[in-house]
Parts: structure tokens; C-alpha cells; sequence
């Protein structure tokens, strides 16, 4: 399989966000067919003083290589998929996601994440979200920056 060079990552415009979550329910739809939102969805907008932010999976993948069972992929558009019928339910990409967007509900043994489905943009009333194609070897890039690595 040629290895993807690109993926679609989730961005966020807070000045058009009004913290209706909307979003979130939509993505608790796609992981657990229910609206609940919350700790199901994999997006989370949190209240941030007089503003919102985003918090989701930004598809970098550092996780792929510390699964033990290989149930961590990067598929072919890019998007860092957990495959719920490989994982073992160990928790192990859970603790390291260095940014914690790798979640974990009580409703289910195997975390989730985001999968660039664009669900949440779709129901986004204030078209806060978005969907824009980057180059995964510069999202790479970025989180050695923030990590202090050379
Ligand atoms: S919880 Fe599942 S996907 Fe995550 S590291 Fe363990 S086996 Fe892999
Ligand atoms: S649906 Fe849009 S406006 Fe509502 S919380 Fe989510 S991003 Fe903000």
C-alpha cells in the first residue's frame, strides 16, 4: 500500500462557536449511536474563560507504534484508525496520547478516536469546524517541536 501523504485534520474557528455541542452529539451518534455528547464523543469543546477550544485527535499518530497488538493503523486517507476487533482493551495508547484525544468511555473496553468523518462539521450551526487537508510529515514536525526534541 503506498503510504498516505496527507489526512484531514479538524479545525477550529472559536469566534463562530457558541458552545452548543452540537458537535459533540454528533460524534457520540458515529462511536455509539447515542446524543449523549460527552465523555462519548471524541471531540470535546471546552469553555476556555470567555471563549471555547477544541479538543480532538489531531491524526499525528505517534500512538501507532506502542500498540502491542497492532490495532493502531494509518489508513489509507491518512486518518489513524483503532481497529476495535484487534484491540485488547490494555489502555496502553490511552496513557500516552500526548495530548490526551485518545478516549476512553465506561460503555465500552476499547478507547475511540476522532476519525475525520466530518459528522461534527455537518452539524455545526455556526460553521465553527472545519476539515482541511495538511501534510502529515509537517503535523509530525510540530509535536517534536512542542516535545523539545531536535
Ligand atoms: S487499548 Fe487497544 S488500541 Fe490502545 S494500545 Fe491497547 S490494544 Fe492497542
Ligand atoms: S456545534 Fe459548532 S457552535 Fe456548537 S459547540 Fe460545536 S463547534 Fe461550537
Amino acid at each position: 500500500m503506498d503510504t498516505p501523504k496527507t489526512v484531514k485534520i479538524l479545525k477550529f474557528n472559536p469566534k463562530n462557536c457558541n458552545g452548543c455541542l452540537e458537535c459533540e452529539k454528533a460524534c457520540s451518534q458515529v462511536h455509539f449511536k447515542s446524543d449523549e455528547g460527552g465523555s462519548k464523543s471524541a471531540i470535546r469543546i471546552l469553555k476556555d474563560e470567555n471563549s471555547y477550544k477544541m479538543h480532538v485527535c489531531d491524526q499525528r499518530g505517534l500512538c501507532i507504534d506502542m500498540c502491542p497488538v497492532g490495532a493502531l493503523t494509518r489508513r489509507k486517507n491518512g486518518v489513524v484508525w483503532l481497529d476495535k476487533e484487534t484491540c485488547i482493551g490494555c489502555q496502553a495508547c490511552v496513557g500516552f496520547c500526548p495530548i490526551g484525544a485518545m478516549r476512553k468511555s465506561d460503555a465500552r473496553i476499547e478507547p475511540f478516536k476522532c476519525i475525520s468523518c466530518g459528522a461534527c462539521v455537518r452539524a455545526c450551526p455556526n460553521d465553527a469546524l472545519e476539515l482541511v487537508e495538511v501534510n502529515i510529515d509537517d503535523i509530525r514536525e510540530v509535536v517534536y517541536h512542542k516535545q523539545g526534541a531536535e
